[in-house]
Protein backbone atom coordinates (compact mmCIF):
# COMPACT_ATOMS: atom_id res chain seq x y z
CA UNK A 1 0.00 0.00 0.00
CA UNK A 2 1.30 2.99 -1.03
CA UNK A 3 1.27 6.01 1.60
CA UNK A 4 0.35 9.72 0.87
CA UNK A 5 3.05 11.96 3.00
CA UNK A 6 1.68 15.81 2.45
CA UNK A 7 4.76 18.00 1.51
CA UNK A 8 4.95 21.75 1.27
CA UNK A 9 8.27 22.76 0.83
CA UNK A 10 8.90 25.41 -1.20
CA UNK A 11 5.38 26.53 -0.28
CA UNK A 12 4.17 29.79 1.60
CA UNK A 13 1.24 29.53 3.90
CA UNK A 14 -0.03 32.50 6.08
CA UNK A 15 -1.33 31.82 9.31
CA UNK A 16 -3.59 34.59 11.27
CA UNK A 17 -4.28 33.75 15.29
CA UNK A 18 -1.15 30.97 14.73
CA UNK A 19 -0.37 31.99 18.93
CA UNK A 20 -2.38 29.42 20.01
CA UNK A 21 -5.34 26.64 19.20
CA UNK A 22 -6.86 26.08 15.84
CA UNK A 23 -4.14 27.93 14.11
CA UNK A 24 -1.28 26.90 16.11
CA UNK A 25 -1.90 22.58 16.04
CA UNK A 26 -1.97 24.20 11.83
CA UNK A 27 1.27 25.59 12.28
CA UNK A 28 2.76 22.55 13.99
CA UNK A 29 0.54 19.95 11.49
CA UNK A 30 2.55 22.45 8.35
CA UNK A 31 5.98 22.68 10.08
CA UNK A 32 5.89 18.60 9.53
CA UNK A 33 5.10 18.59 5.76
CA UNK A 34 8.19 21.36 5.42
CA UNK A 35 6.30 24.64 4.76
CA UNK A 36 7.70 28.09 5.09
CA UNK A 37 5.20 29.64 7.32
CA UNK A 38 3.91 33.20 7.95
CA UNK A 39 2.92 33.31 11.52
CA UNK A 40 0.72 36.32 12.72
CA UNK A 41 -1.00 36.81 16.09
CA UNK A 42 -1.00 40.29 18.17
CA UNK A 43 2.13 39.97 20.20
CA UNK A 44 5.80 38.88 18.95
CA UNK A 45 6.13 37.10 22.60
CA UNK A 46 3.23 34.89 22.03
CA UNK A 47 4.54 33.61 19.05
CA UNK A 48 8.28 32.78 20.19
CA UNK A 49 7.70 29.46 21.54
CA UNK A 50 5.93 28.33 18.67
CA UNK A 51 8.95 29.84 16.42
CA UNK A 52 11.25 27.68 18.32
CA UNK A 53 8.92 24.80 17.87
CA UNK A 54 8.64 25.28 14.19
CA UNK A 55 12.25 25.53 13.56
CA UNK A 56 12.87 22.17 15.25
CA UNK A 57 10.89 20.57 13.07
CA UNK A 58 11.49 21.60 9.67
CA UNK A 59 14.47 23.11 10.36
CA UNK A 60 13.09 26.29 8.20
CA UNK A 61 12.64 29.89 9.95
CA UNK A 62 9.24 30.86 10.12
CA UNK A 63 8.23 34.92 9.37
CA UNK A 64 6.67 36.16 12.59
CA UNK A 65 4.66 38.97 12.52
CA UNK A 66 2.37 41.06 15.10
CA UNK A 67 -0.56 43.05 13.86
CA UNK A 68 -4.06 43.11 14.60
CA UNK A 69 -5.60 41.74 12.06
CA UNK A 70 -8.63 44.03 11.87
CA UNK A 71 -5.90 46.57 10.86
CA UNK A 72 -6.30 46.67 7.02
CA UNK A 73 -3.35 49.35 6.53
CA UNK A 74 -1.01 46.24 8.76
CA UNK A 75 -2.72 43.16 6.25
CA UNK A 76 -1.83 45.88 3.25
CA UNK A 77 2.16 45.72 5.16
CA UNK A 78 2.40 42.36 5.54
CA UNK A 79 1.82 41.08 2.19
CA UNK A 80 4.63 43.49 0.82
CA UNK A 81 6.85 42.26 4.19
CA UNK A 82 5.66 37.80 2.37
CA UNK A 83 6.47 39.44 -0.99
CA UNK A 84 9.79 40.60 -0.20
CA UNK A 85 10.69 37.70 1.57
CA UNK A 86 9.25 34.97 -0.01
CA UNK A 87 8.25 36.12 -3.57
CA UNK A 88 5.47 34.45 -3.77
CA UNK A 89 1.99 33.20 -1.26
CA UNK A 90 0.31 29.69 -1.84
CA UNK A 91 -2.01 29.38 1.50
CA UNK A 92 -4.08 31.70 3.35
CA UNK A 93 -5.39 30.26 6.51
CA UNK A 94 -7.80 33.05 8.11
CA UNK A 95 -7.97 31.74 11.08
CA UNK A 96 -8.21 34.95 14.13
CA UNK A 97 -11.04 35.37 15.43
CA UNK A 98 -12.88 36.53 18.90
CA UNK A 99 -16.23 35.48 20.39
CA UNK A 100 -18.09 37.40 22.81
CA UNK A 101 -21.64 36.41 23.87
CA UNK A 102 -24.15 39.02 24.52
CA UNK A 103 -27.75 38.58 24.14
CA UNK A 104 -29.93 41.08 21.79
CA UNK A 105 -30.53 44.23 23.89
CA UNK A 106 -27.34 43.79 25.93
CA UNK A 107 -24.85 44.02 22.54
CA UNK A 108 -22.68 47.52 22.69
CA UNK A 109 -21.51 49.11 19.91
CA UNK A 110 -17.74 48.43 20.46
CA UNK A 111 -18.77 44.61 20.28
CA UNK A 112 -20.40 44.81 17.58
CA UNK A 113 -17.73 46.63 15.76
CA UNK A 114 -15.34 44.82 16.95
CA UNK A 115 -16.72 41.33 16.27
CA UNK A 116 -17.29 42.29 13.12
CA UNK A 117 -14.10 43.85 12.09
CA UNK A 118 -11.90 41.30 13.65
CA UNK A 119 -14.41 38.20 12.58
CA UNK A 120 -15.28 39.18 9.16
CA UNK A 121 -13.61 42.66 7.72
CA UNK A 122 -10.26 40.90 8.47
CA UNK A 123 -11.10 38.14 6.64
CA UNK A 124 -12.11 39.97 3.45
CA UNK A 125 -9.20 41.93 3.42
CA UNK A 126 -6.64 39.32 3.54
CA UNK A 127 -8.48 37.57 1.03
CA UNK A 128 -7.53 40.63 -0.90
CA UNK A 129 -4.06 41.15 -0.30
CA UNK A 130 -3.47 37.06 -0.47
CA UNK A 131 -5.21 36.71 -3.99
CA UNK A 132 -3.17 39.49 -5.61
CA UNK A 133 0.04 37.65 -4.22
CA UNK A 134 -1.59 34.54 -5.32
CA UNK A 135 -2.53 35.07 -9.15
CA UNK A 136 1.03 36.05 -9.76
CA UNK A 137 1.46 32.08 -9.80
CA UNK A 138 -2.15 31.50 -10.97
CA UNK A 139 -2.15 28.93 -8.16
CA UNK A 140 -3.64 29.16 -4.33
CA UNK A 141 -5.57 27.72 -1.89
CA UNK A 142 -7.73 29.79 0.69
CA UNK A 143 -8.52 28.66 3.82
CA UNK A 144 -11.11 30.88 6.13
CA UNK A 145 -12.25 29.76 9.40
CA UNK A 146 -15.67 29.90 9.95
CA UNK A 147 -18.24 28.47 12.95
CA UNK A 148 -20.61 25.97 13.07
CA UNK A 149 -23.06 29.11 14.67
CA UNK A 150 -22.31 30.76 11.03
CA UNK A 151 -24.47 28.29 10.12
CA UNK A 152 -27.29 27.26 12.49
CA UNK A 153 -26.83 30.25 14.74
CA UNK A 154 -26.91 30.37 18.74
CA UNK A 155 -28.58 32.22 21.72
CA UNK A 156 -26.44 34.87 22.82
CA UNK A 157 -24.26 35.01 19.42
CA UNK A 158 -26.65 36.93 16.84
CA UNK A 159 -23.22 39.12 16.31
CA UNK A 160 -20.67 36.10 16.52
CA UNK A 161 -23.14 34.08 14.40
CA UNK A 162 -23.47 37.15 11.46
CA UNK A 163 -20.13 37.33 11.30
CA UNK A 164 -19.17 33.75 10.47
CA UNK A 165 -22.14 33.14 8.15
CA UNK A 166 -20.45 36.38 6.69
CA UNK A 167 -17.08 34.30 6.23
CA UNK A 168 -19.47 31.88 4.35
CA UNK A 169 -21.00 34.05 2.35
CA UNK A 170 -17.78 35.71 1.37
CA UNK A 171 -15.72 32.64 0.95
CA UNK A 172 -18.63 31.47 -1.71
CA UNK A 173 -18.27 34.60 -3.64
CA UNK A 174 -14.38 34.76 -3.47
CA UNK A 175 -14.73 30.84 -4.91
CA UNK A 176 -16.47 31.91 -7.93
CA UNK A 177 -14.37 35.01 -8.37
CA UNK A 178 -10.57 33.18 -8.20
CA UNK A 179 -11.66 29.94 -9.37
CA UNK A 180 -10.60 31.02 -12.92
CA UNK A 181 -7.17 32.25 -11.63
CA UNK A 182 -7.20 28.49 -9.83
CA UNK A 183 -7.38 29.94 -6.45
CA UNK A 184 -9.39 27.53 -4.16
CA UNK A 185 -11.91 29.21 -1.35
CA UNK A 186 -13.11 27.36 1.18
CA UNK A 187 -14.28 27.37 4.76
CA UNK A 188 -14.05 25.23 7.49
CA UNK A 189 -17.13 25.12 10.29
CA UNK A 190 -15.79 23.81 13.41
CA UNK A 191 -18.24 22.55 15.96
CA UNK A 192 -16.76 22.80 19.56
CA UNK A 193 -12.89 22.47 20.19
CA UNK A 194 -10.53 22.31 22.89
CA UNK A 195 -9.31 25.84 22.86
CA UNK A 196 -8.89 29.17 24.97
CA UNK A 197 -12.34 30.02 23.45
CA UNK A 198 -14.14 26.63 23.98
CA UNK A 199 -12.84 27.34 27.84
CA UNK A 200 -14.00 30.56 28.44
CA UNK A 201 -17.28 29.75 28.48
CA UNK A 202 -19.52 29.18 31.02
CA UNK A 203 -19.71 25.42 32.51
CA UNK A 204 -22.92 24.94 32.08
CA UNK A 205 -22.90 26.08 28.50
CA UNK A 206 -19.55 24.04 28.22
CA UNK A 207 -21.57 20.84 29.52
CA UNK A 208 -24.61 21.31 26.92
CA UNK A 209 -22.20 21.89 24.38
CA UNK A 210 -20.76 18.64 24.83
CA UNK A 211 -24.37 17.02 25.33
CA UNK A 212 -25.19 18.03 21.66
CA UNK A 213 -22.15 16.36 20.16
CA UNK A 214 -22.93 12.98 18.18
CA UNK A 215 -19.25 11.73 19.07
CA UNK A 216 -19.58 12.19 22.71
CA UNK A 217 -16.21 14.69 22.99
CA UNK A 218 -14.80 18.14 22.00
CA UNK A 219 -12.79 17.75 18.76
CA UNK A 220 -9.36 18.42 19.35
CA UNK A 221 -7.15 21.42 17.75
CA UNK A 222 -5.47 18.89 15.25
CA UNK A 223 -8.26 17.34 14.01
CA UNK A 224 -9.32 20.83 12.90
CA UNK A 225 -5.63 21.34 11.51
CA UNK A 226 -6.18 18.10 9.76
CA UNK A 227 -8.61 19.70 7.13
CA UNK A 228 -6.82 22.97 6.86
CA UNK A 229 -3.67 20.85 5.72
CA UNK A 230 -6.01 18.73 3.12
CA UNK A 231 -7.63 22.34 2.00
CA UNK A 232 -4.12 23.37 1.26
CA UNK A 233 -2.60 20.62 -0.26
CA UNK A 234 -3.34 18.91 -3.79
CA UNK A 235 -5.75 15.80 -2.55
CA UNK A 236 -8.44 18.96 -2.74
CA UNK A 237 -7.47 20.15 -6.36
CA UNK A 238 -10.96 20.14 -7.03
CA UNK A 239 -12.72 21.37 -4.06
CA UNK A 240 -13.76 24.97 -4.14
CA UNK A 241 -16.58 26.54 -2.93
CA UNK A 242 -16.99 23.85 -0.15
CA UNK A 243 -18.09 24.63 3.32
CA UNK A 244 -16.75 21.70 5.50
CA UNK A 245 -18.22 21.01 8.93
CA UNK A 246 -15.48 19.53 11.39
CA UNK A 247 -18.38 18.88 14.67
CA UNK A 248 -17.82 15.38 15.71
CA UNK A 249 -21.96 14.99 14.09
CA UNK A 250 -22.91 18.60 16.44
CA UNK A 251 -25.18 19.04 12.94
CA UNK A 252 -26.58 15.39 12.09
P1 LIG B 1 -8.27 30.96 20.38
O1 LIG B 1 -7.64 29.82 21.07
O2 LIG B 1 -8.94 32.02 21.17
O3 LIG B 1 -7.17 31.64 19.40
C1 LIG B 1 -7.51 32.78 18.67
C2 LIG B 1 -6.32 33.24 17.87
O4 LIG B 1 -6.68 34.44 17.17
C3 LIG B 1 -5.13 33.60 18.74
O5 LIG B 1 -3.95 33.19 18.07
C4 LIG B 1 -5.19 35.11 18.83
O6 LIG B 1 -3.90 35.66 18.97
C5 LIG B 1 -5.75 35.47 17.46
N1 LIG B 1 -6.44 36.75 17.47
C6 LIG B 1 -7.56 37.10 18.13
N2 LIG B 1 -7.89 38.37 17.87
C7 LIG B 1 -6.96 38.85 17.01
C8 LIG B 1 -6.74 40.09 16.36
N3 LIG B 1 -7.58 41.14 16.53
N4 LIG B 1 -5.66 40.24 15.55
C9 LIG B 1 -4.81 39.20 15.36
N5 LIG B 1 -4.96 37.99 15.94
C10 LIG B 1 -6.02 37.83 16.76
O7 LIG B 1 -9.36 30.46 19.34
P2 LIG B 1 -9.55 29.11 18.50
O8 LIG B 1 -10.59 28.33 19.21
O9 LIG B 1 -8.26 28.50 18.12
O10 LIG B 1 -10.27 29.73 17.22
C11 LIG B 1 -9.69 29.84 15.94
C12 LIG B 1 -10.81 30.10 14.96
O11 LIG B 1 -11.73 29.02 14.99
C13 LIG B 1 -11.62 31.36 15.27
O12 LIG B 1 -11.93 32.04 14.07
C14 LIG B 1 -12.89 30.80 15.91
O13 LIG B 1 -13.99 31.66 15.75
C15 LIG B 1 -13.05 29.50 15.15
N6 LIG B 1 -13.87 28.51 15.85
C16 LIG B 1 -13.47 27.96 17.04
C17 LIG B 1 -14.29 27.02 17.66
C18 LIG B 1 -13.93 26.37 18.96
O14 LIG B 1 -14.76 25.61 19.51
N7 LIG B 1 -12.75 26.59 19.52
C19 LIG B 1 -15.51 26.65 17.07
C20 LIG B 1 -15.87 27.23 15.86
C21 LIG B 1 -15.04 28.14 15.25
P3 LIG B 1 -3.43 36.67 20.14
O15 LIG B 1 -4.50 36.71 21.19
O16 LIG B 1 -2.14 36.06 20.61
O17 LIG B 1 -3.26 37.96 19.42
Amino acid sequence: MSMIKLDFSEQVIWITGASRGIGRAAALLFAQANANLVLCSRSIESLTQLREEVLAISGLEPLCLAYDVADLKAVKSTGQQILAKFKRLDVLVNNAGILQDALLGMISEPQLFQTLNVNLAAVIEHMQIASRLMQRHKKGSIINVSSIIGRVGNVGQVVYGASKAGVIGATLSAAKELAPSNIRVNAIAPGFIDTEMARSISPEKFQERLNSIKMGRIGDPQEVAGVVLFLASSLSSYVTGQVIGVDGGMLI
